[in-house]
């Protein structure tokens, strides 16, 4: 391997570990109850349409980090939803997540902060950008405070790189 992908390989490994630490866990769990807190005050419409996750349709795009992505993977790898390469590049193809089934979402406990926020009601289009950019950085100082090397990309792509790698760390959490 080159440089540049032992430092991937690096990147990814460090994801999947930190994404399997309790203290991590529980700072990541933190940032959830926040963002549940703000949107039941915010109380927007959601009628399921699944529109946000059909990103080419919708004109959405979804961003995560790196523990996010991994934390996702994880988590639905744990539940019996893991998800393969195949099923990524098909998902591309339909211009939507892997997770989406019909019109809902199949890895409600590890979606990102990003599919929690985000609400196509227009009553909400002033605090989904607040709200977005707050749960952002708290999850930003996770990275740094626990020394996770920090990316932030777009949902597939990042995912590609976590559900591709091989190494022993990538198993499901508890295993
Ligand atoms: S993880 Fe769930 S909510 Fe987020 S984009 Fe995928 S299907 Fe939609």
């Amino acid at each position: 391997m080159n440089d540049a992908s032992d430092e991937e390989a690096a990147s990814v490994r460090a994801w999947l570990e930190a994404a399997m630490r309790p203290e991590v866990e529980a700072a990541i769990d933190a940032i959830l109850v926040m963002v549940d807190d703000a949107v039941r005050a915010m109380r927007p419409h959601c009628l399921a349409s699944g529109n946000c996750c059909r990103f080419e349709a919708h004109g959405h795009r979804l961003y995560a980090s790196g523990l996010e992505v991994a934390r996702c993977v994880l988590i639905c790898r744990s539940e019996g939803r893991g998800i393969t390469t195949a099923d990524l590049e098909a998902a591309v193809e339909r211009g939507n997540c892997p997770w989406q089934i019909g019109r809902l979402c199949t890895a409600r406990e590890g979606r990102p902060t990003g599919c929690r926020v985000y609400f196509c009601d227009p009553r909400a289009s002033d605090l989904v950008p607040e709200l977005a950019e707050r749960a952002h950085a708290a999850v930003r100082a996770i990275h740094d405070r626990f020394e996770i090397p920090y990316e932030y990309g777009e949902w597939r792509s990042m995912l590609a790189r976590v559900v591709g790698d091989r190494t022993p760390s990538s198993g499901s959490r508890g295993e």
